[in-house]
Order: C-alpha cells, then structure tokens, then sequence
C-alpha cells in the first residue's frame, strides 16, 4: 500500500493514554475530564435511549430541535443574531469531523491553508488528505499570540483558508477583539475563508469573555465556526459538535458531511437538546468551575520546579522543564515522567509538523481535586 500519510504516527493522545494505562499512571495527557457530565444530562440520555422512535437516523444536518437549541444558545452567549438553523447549523460528530468536513469541502488540490503552530494534531494532516497545502506560521514563543506580519508575509494567492483556534489548545492563549479585527483586516478584498476552532469556547479565565469569530460581522461572513459538546458538558465519548457557518459554507460542509458520517446518533441529540433547553445557564457556570482548577494545579506545582506558561483559556497547563533535565528531547521527557513518576503528559513537540521542540510538556487539569493533588505530589518530588 501506498501510504497518504506515510510521516504519520498513531496520535500522540491515544499513545500517552496507552502508556499511561500500561504504567498505570495518573493521565494529565489526553485531554478530557475524569468526571462526569451532569446527571440531568445523563438522564436525559437514558430517557430518549428507552424511548420508542429514537433509534433510526436522525435528519442529516442535525435535529431540527437540536439546531433551534444551538441557533438560541449562540445568539444568546455572543449577543448576535441568532445562526439560521435551517442553513447555517450543521451537527457533526464531535467538532473533529466539523473540521475534516469543513477542508474537504473548501480545500481544492494545491491550495494552500494557513495553520498556526503548535497546532492540534488533526489539522496539518486532514488538509493533506484534501491535497492541500499547509503554510505552517510559527506563533510568537512564548506567548503563543499570532504574529499578524508573519501571517500576512504567508498568504499567496493560493490561499484557500486560515486555521484560528481560540482559546488555544495547546497553549491557552486567547485571541483579542484586536486580533479578530487584524485577521478580518487581512483577509478583507480577498476570497480567504476562516475555520475558527473554538471548542474551548466556555473555559476562559480572570473574567477575559472569549471572543468568538461570530462576533464580527465581516468574519462571520467567511466563517466556519466549530464547537463541541464533548468540552462543553464534560462528555468528550459522546462525539457530538457542531459547525455554525453561512448558508454558502454550509452547504458545502453539508455535501461532504452526508457522506463522511451523514448524521449523529439520534438519543445523543435528544438529551444534548434536552439540556440545552432545560438548563441554559450550565456554559455560564464553566469559568467558575474550571479556573478554581487551573488555580489549585498552578498552586500545587509553584513549589516544584516546573516552570508554568500563563494559560488564560482552555483546560491544559504547559510547563518548561529546564531545571529539572536540559538534554532531554520533550518526548523523552514526557516518557520518562510517565514511566517514572507516575505522571503522563504530552510532550508539546507533537503540535508541530516538524516535531520542533521548545522543551514544554502539557497537563490537562480538566480532573477531580484529588488527581490534580495526586499528580502534583509526585511532580513535586522531581
Ligand atoms: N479541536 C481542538 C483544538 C481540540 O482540542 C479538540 C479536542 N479533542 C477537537 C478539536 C476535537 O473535538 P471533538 O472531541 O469534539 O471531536
Ligand atoms: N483534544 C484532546 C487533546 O488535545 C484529545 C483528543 C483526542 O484524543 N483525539 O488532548
């Protein structure tokens, strides 16, 4: 066989959770929470599961309820018009095929996509697969915020689309009004389109709102704006997200969706409406419910000797580890603190096509207390 990806490896989060299982350490490396989502939406998950007529496929773009839901919810945290659900909603499974839907259908051979490294580890290879281009631009170390000179020294006129992803996985960096406002001047009088990542969308911090593409009425205009339940409602196996995108982009999104999953699984919807619909004030608790955790983790390890990077979004925590080893690779690093410690991370060298390394680790502290303390006990010690 012919490889389409022959430099690429099995994702960096499914080996760290496998080393951690082996290791049988504490997994601050794949991103997800070890809690639940809210029992209210369990519930509701198990009611539309046993309930007669919930078991075929759900319409292609989504439930008509689902979408009213998303379109009432977006206009409500954003202060916007609401996003047309008929045309401009489409929901996907989880925001990982939003985004493999949303470059199939806009990436031609030979375009080019602008991505923004460290970069999750999806994006560089899905616009391959479309025969595209990515146009890798470095964000400024170690601040992680967009060089806006250098992404305008990247466009050509072959560039088909610019990749943003706030707040910023895995750095946590946040975009500003300003930047939205240089991004739309950048783009503006040409045909480049926009995917905004935004699943972290409701963890942000010290009071700072996160400022969503849709906000600005020349972005929205050229706009795929991603999100995903699984953030949001502490159910990352669940694999719902949505797209919200104008009718033009929809209907591309659409074309490819149809065939790449053609709807999400029904009862899941059901009881994500159900939430939506029965408690509209859960995205709101989000900030209070995560910075007490990005605080406690920052507390415990201010006496170890990682060095910890701001985050002001997002649920992960970089850290340097100079003073603890200068010759390890962040790979060789992240193995050994799994293996010996007893702590698995990610070693931030696999947000990057190039592997360029920057001797930064991750932690994930969407987890309990008692993880966060456990883990930091053991980081403590090296
Ligand atoms: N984008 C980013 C930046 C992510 O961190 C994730 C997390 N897994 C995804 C997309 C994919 O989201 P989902 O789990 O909803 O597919
Ligand atoms: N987004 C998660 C992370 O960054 C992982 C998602 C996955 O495992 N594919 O850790």
């Amino acid at each position: 066989i012919v490889s389409k990806l022959p430099d690429v490896g099995t994702s960096i989060f499914s080996v760290m959770t496998q080393l951690a299982q082996e290791c049988g350490a504490i997994n601050l490396a794949q991103g997800f929470p070890d809690y639940d989502p809210p029992l209210a939406l369990q519930e509701a998950l198990a009611r539309h599961a046993t309930t007669p007529g919930h078991h075929q496929y759900a319409p292609m773009p989504g439930l008509p309820r689902l979408r009213e839901a998303i379109a009432h919810k977006t206009a409500r945290v954003y202060q916007v018009p609401a996003p047309d659900p008929a045309t401009e909603i489409t929901v996907t499974c989880g925001a990982t095929e939003a985004l493999y839907a949303a470059l199939a259908a806009v990436v031609h051979p030979g375009d080019e996509v602008v991505v923004l490294e460290p970069a999750y580890d999806l994006y560089g290879p899905a616009i391959r697969l479309q025969g595209g281009i990515p146009v890798y631009v470095p964000l400024d170390s170690p601040t992680f915020r967009i060089n806006w000179e250098r992404v305008r020294a990247a466009l050509t006129p072959r560039t088909r689309l610019l990749m943003i992803n706030s707040p910023h996985n895995p750095s946590g960096a946040v975009l500003t009004t300003e930047d939205l406002e240089s991004l739309a001047a950048l783009v503006a009088d040409t045909p480049i389109l926009i995917l905004s990542d935004e699943v972290y969308e409701h963890m942000v911090f010290d009071g700072v709102p996160h400022r969503s593409a849709l906000q600005h009425p020349a972005l929205r205009e050229r706009t795929f704006v991603l999100s995903s339940f699984g953030k949001t409602y502490h159910a990352t196996g669940w694999k719902v997200g949505y797209c919200i995108a104008p009718p033009a982009l929809t209907a591309e999104l659409r074309r490819v969706h149809q065939f790449l999953t053609f709807a999400v699984s029904t009862p899941t919807q059901h009881a994500l409406a159900d939430a939506l619909e029965t408690d509209p004030a859960h995205d709101q608790q989000l900030p209070a419910f995560y910075q007490p955790k990005r605080d406690l983790f920052r507390e415990l390890l201010a006496a170890s000797r990682f060095e910890l990077l701001p985050v002001l979004g997002g649920y992960f925590q970089l850290a340097r580890y100079s003073q603890i080893s200068t010759t390890e690779s962040d790979v060789a690093f992240a193995q050994r603190l799994t293996r010996e410690s007893g702590v698995a991370v990610v070693p931030v060298s696999a947000f990057y096509h190039n592997g360029h390394d920057e001797g930064l680790i991750r932690f994930c502290f969407a987890k309990q207390e008692a993880t966060l303390r456990a883990a930091a006990d053991r980081l403590r010690e090296l």
